[in-house]
Formats: structure tokens, sequence, C-alpha cells
């Protein structure tokens, strides 16, 4: 069920501390740690704890959990002193999405080129 931890999904393991993961910044309803696979010098993932299988959902269902995760997507750009950065919810599979859990990522410290591909 939405909102519910998934025994199957890579990061409710990582929020449940049963994955091992490189967190940034943490509060009572979002996690952020790094991307174990970056693509710029800054790269975070920002996820919020309860499972939703991606940003669409996650809006439709629990719209201040999307806030809390859109306003620490700023706290790590913060953190990591970046003036300019790019925050991007890979939408379905099309889009790119392979990790099933609504999750931002945070990209910075590098030009970032729009469009993107
Ligand atoms: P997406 O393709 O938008 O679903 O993003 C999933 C992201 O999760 C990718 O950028 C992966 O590099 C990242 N990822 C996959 N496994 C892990 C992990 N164990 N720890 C941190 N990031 C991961
Ligand atoms: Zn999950």
């Amino acid at each position: 069920m939405a909102g519910e931890p998934q025994d199957d999904c890579l990061f409710c393991k990582i929020v449940a501390r049963q994955i091992p993961a490189t967190i940034v910044r943490e509060t009572e309803t979002t996690l952020a740690f790094r991307d174990i696979n970056p693509q710029a010098p800054t790269h975070v993932l920002v996820v919020p704890k309860a499972h939703y299988k991606n940003a669409a959902e996650l809006a439709e269902a629990a719209p201040a959990l999307a806030a809390d995760v859109l306003a620490e997507t700023r706290a790590v750009a913060d953190e990591e002193k970046l003036e300019s950065y790019r925050t991007v919810f890979n939408t379905g599979s099309g889009a790119g999405q392979t990790v099933w859990h609504a999750h931002a990522h945070v990209l910075g410290g590098r030009g970032l080129e729009w469009p993107p591909g």
C-alpha cells in the first residue's frame, strides 16, 4: 500500500538502515544520501521515508510530504554550497526511473546543460 515500507524496495531498506548509504541529512520525514553512481560533483538523492512509487504518486497521495522533499533539496544545496543546481524527479521508465521509491536528484558542482537529454 502507498506509504507503507516495501520489503523489496532498495530505498526503503536504506531508510531502515538495512543497506548502507552515505547519509548527508535526515529529518523526521525525509532522508538525503549520496547517489552511488554520481553524475556530478554533488549528486544527492532526497527521499520521503514513506514509500511512494514516484513523484506522481507522492504528489497525489501526500502533498505535504512532497513539500518536505522539495524543502530538503534546498537544504542539501545550501549545505553543499551550490549556487546553481538542478532538481530532477524521473517519473516512469521512459524518463529513466529505475528505483520505484520517489526520490529527487540534487545535481550540482559543474555546468549543467539545458535542455537535458
Ligand atoms: P532513477 O534512475 O531516477 O530511478 O534514480 C535512481 C538512482 O539511484 C540512480 O542515480 C542510481 O545511481 C541510484 N542508486 C542505486 N542504488 C543506490 C544505492 N545503493 N545507494 C545510492 N544510490 C543508489
Ligand atoms: Zn520504498
